[in-house]
């Protein structure tokens, strides 16, 4: 897998992960539902560039002019709720692409640490021979990423495939290093070294969905 960890590098994106983190900032929901928004629209960007152009022809009122454009068929699928900022962030970049959504979330049926991720609603597009864009804000355990992989499976082969993230762990980015074809992408805004015992990535920012949506039962 190759992996494109983008705050390495300095640039206006550090400002966003600063503030999603922040546990100030963080509690403006609507601020840090927009951040996340434009950290997808950074990572957008930074994707486009591993994407295959033709050359098109396009005519202004005086002439034509000659220009490389974008000729991929993508589908852009993200893991409902957390990832729906995510999606629109991708989405203001790759406007015309097709969009898959599912449902995943944490299924504790002790009741205590031990969780499995539980698939249920699943609506996508054909994917065969197109470029799939998988996208996860956190990956913690890298379960989700994986059961979404292998639920979308049955609509066809990808081309390619991108993984989209803002943060993630060293051991999950490890799960679905082990998981994806070899040829795949990661796109992430961060990386953090621990995972706690709960599944959470430390330092972090929290969750991500309670922080964009607000808390759930
Ligand atoms: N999901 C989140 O929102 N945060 C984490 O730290 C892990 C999973």
């Amino acid at each position: 897998m190759k992996i494109h960890h983008l705050s390495k590098n300095n640039s206006v994106l550090n400002t966003f992960i600063a503030e999603i983190r922040d546990i100030n900032i963080q509690k403006d929901s609507m601020r840090f539902r927009r951040n996340i928004e434009r950290i997808g629209e950074v990572l957008a960007y930074e994707l486009s560039k591993e994407l295959s152009f033709s050359s098109t022809d396009v005519t202004t009122p005086l002439a034509t002019k000659t220009t490389n454009l974008i000729n991929n068929n993508i589908v852009l699928c993200s893991i409902l709720r957390a990832g729906l900022p995510l999606h629109q962030g991708l989405l203001n970049y790759f406007d015309g692409v097709e969009n898959a959504f599912i449902s995943a979330y944490r299924n504790h049926p002790n009741n205590d640490k031990k969780f499995e991720i539980v698939v249920e609603y699943f609506a996508s597009p054909g994917i065969e021979n197109k470029t799939l864009l998988l996208a996860d804000p956190m990956i913690a355990t890298g379960q989700s990423l994986v059961a979404v992989y292998d639920g979308i499976k049955k609509y066809g082969t990808p081309k390619e495939i991108h993984l989209v993230a803002v943060i993630g762990s060293l051991e999950g980015i490890d799960v679905i290093e082990k998981h994806f074809p070899e040829n795949t992408h990661l796109w992430i805004a961060d990386i953090d070294e621990i995972l706690n015992d709960k599944g959470y990535i430390v330092p972090g920012l929290g969750d991500a969905g309670d922080l964009a949506f607000g808390a759930k039962l």
